[in-house]
């Protein structure tokens, strides 16, 4: 039997109607070959990181169990991203649903195609606050518990919807 591993998944979108492309993709995850959705958070609107001419994102994270490796998750969501033609112009811009591996088991992972734990995710309101609504007690790889980084990230403008 394969080992499995506990990953959570950060979800965002602010095109095409945010709500349904995160809800709808909620869904599209928990059919996922070799995953199974354990919890789901509820939805966040946050204002964009960057550019601020563009629409309020919507977000939510959600944790899975999986057998998948984490390249073979990545190409999994990246084909959901199609799915969801994802339009992406700029930077930081806006688009129709961007799917991040936020954490794979407690593995540090810096390759060419990905970084785990998600480079930003340690920072962001709109990552670590749906993350604690589903698994207040959880710790980074390194140890770090996720209320310290609570703590020093203010919710600002993330709204629970
Ligand atoms: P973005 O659209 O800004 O999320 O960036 C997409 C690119 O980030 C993809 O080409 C991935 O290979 C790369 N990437 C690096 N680390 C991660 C990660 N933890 N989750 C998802 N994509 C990642």
């Amino acid at each position: 039997m394969k080992a499995k591993f506990r990953c959570f998944i950060g979800l965002g979108s602010n095109l095409d109607d945010p709500i349904q492309q995160v809800s709808s993709a909620l869904n599209e995850l928990a059919l996922l070959d070799k995953c199974e959705l354990i919890n789901a958070s509820s939805l966040y609107a946050s204002a964009p990181v960057g550019p601020q001419d563009q629409p309020d994102f919507i977000n939510a994270v959600a944790e899975i169990e999986t057998e998948l490796s984490p390249e073979a998750l990545l190409d999994q969501l990246q084909l959901l991203e199609q799915k969801h033609q994802r339009i992406r112009e700029r930077h930081w811009g806006p688009r129709t649903l961007d799917l991040d591996i936020l954490l794979y088991g407690h593995q540090i992972i810096e390759t060419e195609r990905l970084i785990i734990p998600h480079p930003y995710m340690y920072e962001r309101s709109f990552v670590l606050y749906p993350l604690a609504e589903i698994n207040p007690n959880l710790s980074m790889p390194k140890g770090l518990p996720l209320s310290e980084l609570l703590t020093a990230c203010p919710m600002g403008s993330l709204l629970k919807i």
